[in-house]
């Protein structure tokens, strides 16, 4: 059966340059996850900039938002000899910025990940948890939570799980099941990106995620020997501890969700938060 397409017309949301682009009709025939995140590449739209489009289920364009990282352009020769290699490069061209970006926070934050793959996509279940493992801290590897699914069709798949990140491999996001900003995940990737040394670049990744863990390892420590704390207590106990500059209100709370997601709800349900209590009594 032939694909249909469905033609939208993009609007840089950075310069207001405008290009129509095709995507398959199917795309927006599901109903189960409303609406969808279209990542549009360099060059699809704009020469300068991408950027994420929101899709409602009937194809009309619901919002933007802009993608900060902008990857070096590989010419089409350095293309062909890094094709099959894994890194971060290969990895940021099959699943975009914004998919990559979301695919760490769900490795990191251990949300399962369902991808709908396609025939020419080249990696396996098993070489995809391994990269997944190799950017995590010791002590939280080996965890299968990546998931492939042998359909294109977002229709005719079945995703039990609430909290399941899912996407394919056109940089289609159907399902996100947080609503953080993923800004320690775009801090840690322009950094890596940084490097030359592609083997490095993971490797990178992996030390930031473990000072994260760090982190919440001290964390940890003062919480076990509470009832419960407020959060910009125990963030002046860990950054006086660690010697680190204060942590921010949103670093606290990866932390809390990292101890949530990867530890204990009822050690992170005892981090307080002030503006929490005094809504909750209104
Ligand atoms: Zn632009």
């Amino acid at each position: 059966m032939a694909e249909t397409f469905k033609t939208l017309e993009v609007v840089c949301p950075i310069c207001s340059v405008m290009k129509n682009i095709n995507i398959p009709e199917a795309i927006f025939s599901q109903k189960k996850f409303g609406s969808v995140k279209i990542q549009v590449p360099i060059n699809a739209v704009c020469p300068e900039h991408q950027f994420i489009v929101f899709v409602d289920t009937k194809g009309k364009i619901r919002g933007y938002e802009k993608i900060d990282i902008q990857m070096l352009t590989v010419s089409p020769q350095a293309e062909t000899e890094v094709t099959g290699k894994i890194n971060l490069r290969n990895l940021i061209k099959t699943f975009g910025v914004y998919g990559i970006l979301n695919l760490i926070h769900a490795k990191i934050f251990n949300y399962p990940t369902y991808i709908l793959k396609d025939d020419i996509f080249e990696y396996n279940e098993d070489i995809l948890n391994r990269i997944g493992d190799n950017i995590l801290p010791e002590g939280y590897k080996g965890h299968k939570t990546i998931y492939l699914l042998e359909e294109t069709a977002i229709d005719k798949i079945k995703v039990k799980d609430k909290d399941a990140f899912i996407m394919d491999t056109h940089q289609h996001i159907f399902q996100t099941p947080w609503i953080t900003k993923l800004k320690f995940e775009e801090e840690i990737i322009k950094r890596a990106l940084e490097i030359i040394d592609e083997e490095e670049q993971l490797k990178l990744l992996q030390q930031d995620i473990a000072f994260l863990a760090r982190e919440v390892s001290y964390a940890i420590s003062i919480l076990q020997d509470v009832d419960g704390i407020y959060e910009d207590e125990l963030l002046d106990k860990i950054s006086k501890a660690l010697s680190i500059k204060k942590i921010s209100a949103y670093h606290m709370n990866l932390i809390k969700l990292f101890i949530s997601r990867n530890i204990s709800k009822k050690i992170a349900s005892k981090i307080k938060n002030r503006v929490g209590e005094f809504l909750s009594v209104l």
